[in-house]
């Protein structure tokens, strides 16, 4: 409803001959956001500010989302004062940040996250002796503490429609650069020369997607041609930070469109490579688990449940498994510790690009470890499984694999069976298993192989070589 309002509001009159320089302003007619849907400790951090004697305004994501009629993940706020400055105001406020300074204030677990105005970076300045800011040789942004105006803050902020500001005291929104035709057109688009935007941070190429998937906004076409060429910078961004992104790009409950973008861009393979390889090599199977498991992380999030990064991660890693496997078993080792080897080699590289805390390693090589053992359920195995903390985990994860097509000979069934199963009929299916033939899971005659088990359906044998593209 506010949405339509919004978008049936004739345009705001432009101030000035200077996009740039002058704003265009909307007041409190002319736009649907009301101080009701704002929380009251961003605008007491704006109010306070401001009583200071500094500017300040509510910022980016929360005046985007409010615009769009969707609920904001978190208010920012942008001020004149120095972090410093902004810190004095406050009793629970702290700085936080090297490459770029911000002061957190916390009213219980609600926190403010206050941004100092900053400029651009002077191009091509002699940055040698400068503590304050510096790129390197590629043009990426080592460090961000150039202070500005508002106006240099708005251009320096990365997409159109992030740059509007919100003054709660006058409920006036000031646009510097297009933004709300922006939103009413669903664009995401760069400010200023895209390459150059781009090369300054590339995570921006990640935050273009993530943004054009939460909105469902198509991403503007001279803001989306260099990405698919400059993906590859995304190889220097330090691991730690892409971690927290991939974590915003999968847990917003948009991952399965965020998932295809990723793809499309050719942004996926440099956050995953080998799961883009595992995609060219097999790539129903691949794309049908990875879509899964996302499409049910989405599910778990719309319905407010939790969800775990380490199962993320196990699906996006999983197909990568097995030409490990098969490469180590050629090389002469065993089935069980060709797995176990693959399992951490796989791990390791990928925490090379993307620092994946071991809190979370842990339970990835848990849920694969249990892959191995679910199958095999005689004696008192089945019910030492149901106790283990990792059971459901890896349980969800066996029905994972069998929904993208992975042969397992009903073993998902049996063990939803068995759960829902009394004692007695318990030990009846654990007796039955003895009976039948190999598909049993009874250990001697089980293949312990990871052959069978680990390979995706109509990857029996070598991985087959890359399908085109
Ligand atoms: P959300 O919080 O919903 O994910 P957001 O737009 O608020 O979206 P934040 O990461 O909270 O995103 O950043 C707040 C604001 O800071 C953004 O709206 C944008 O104006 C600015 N910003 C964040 N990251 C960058 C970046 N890499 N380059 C330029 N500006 C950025
Ligand atoms: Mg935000």
């Amino acid at each position: 409803m506010l949405k339509k309002l919004f978008n049936s509001l004739r345009s705001p009159l432009r101030r000035g001959k200077h996009p740039h320089s002058t704003p265009q302003v909307l007041n409190s007619s002319q736009h649907p956001i009301n101080r009701g849907e704002i929380s009251r400790y961003a605008i007491s951090v704006v109010e306070r500010l401001q009583q200071a004697g500094y500017q300040a305004y509510l910022v980016g994501g929360c005046v985007r989302d409010l615009l769009l009629d969707i609920e904001p993940k978190d208010f920012d706020v942008a001020t004149s004062a120095t972090p410093e400055q902004v810190r004095a105001e406050f009793r629970n406020a702290r700085v936080i940040g090297r490459r770029f300074k911000l002061v957190h204030v916390h009213f219980g677990r609600e926190i403010i996250e206050v941004a100092t105005f900053r400029a651009n970076h002077p191009e091509g300045d002699d940055e040698a002796d400068n503590h304050l800011s510096s790129r390197n040789e590629s043009g990426r942004i080592l460090r961000d503490n150039v202070y500005g105006s508002l106006e240099n803050d708005a251009q320096r902020r990365d997409f159109t429609i992030n740059a509007l500001y919100y003054d709660p005291a006058t409920e006036r929104i000031l646009d510097y650069a297009n933004g709300v035709h922006d939103i009413r057109n669903h664009l995401i688009r760069l400010i200023g020369d895209p390459t150059q935007r781009y090369q300054e941070d590339p995570v921006r190429m990640l935050r273009a997607v993530r943004f054009a998937a939460k909105l469902d906004f198509d991403i503007e076409k001279h803001s989306a041609a260099p990405i698919y060429k400059l993906a590859p910078m995304l190889r220097d961004i330090p691991s730690a930070r892409l971690f927290d992104e991939v974590l915003k790009l999968f847990l917003a409950g948009y991952a399965v469109y965020t998932y295809e973008l990723l793809v499309d861009y050719g942004l996926f393979g440099q956050l995953f490579p080998a799961s883009a390889k595992a995609l060219k090599q097999n790539p129903d199977y691949t794309d049908t688990l990875i879509r899964n498991a996302l499409a049910s992380t989405d599910l778990r999030i719309k319905q407010g449940k939790t969800v775990t990064p380490a199962f993320l991660f196990a699906a996006l890693l999983w197909p990568a498994l097995p030409a490990r496997v098969i490469k180590l078993q050629e090389r002469g080792l065993p089935a069980i510790p060709a797995m176990q080897e693959a399992a951490q080699e796989l791990i390791n590289e990928q925490c090379q690009l993307i620092a994946v805390p071991k809190r979370f390693t842990m339970p990835i090589r848990e849920i694969w470890d249990m892959q191995e053992r679910l199958p095999r359920r005689t004696g008192k195995r089945s019910d030492l499984l149901l106790e283990n903390p990792r059971f459901r985990a890896g349980y969800d994860f066996l029905l994972l694999r069998e929904s993208a097509g992975e042969e397992t000979g009903g073993l998902g069934e049996w063990w939803t069976d068995y759960q829902d199963a009394s004692d007695s009929e318990r030990r009846v299916m654990i007796r039955d298993l003895s009976t039948q033939d190999d598909s049993s899971g009874a250990p001697r005659k089980r293949r312990r192989s990871g052959s069978k088990r680990k390979r995706a359906p109509g990857a029996d044998g070598a991985p087959k070589p890359a399908a085109s593209e």
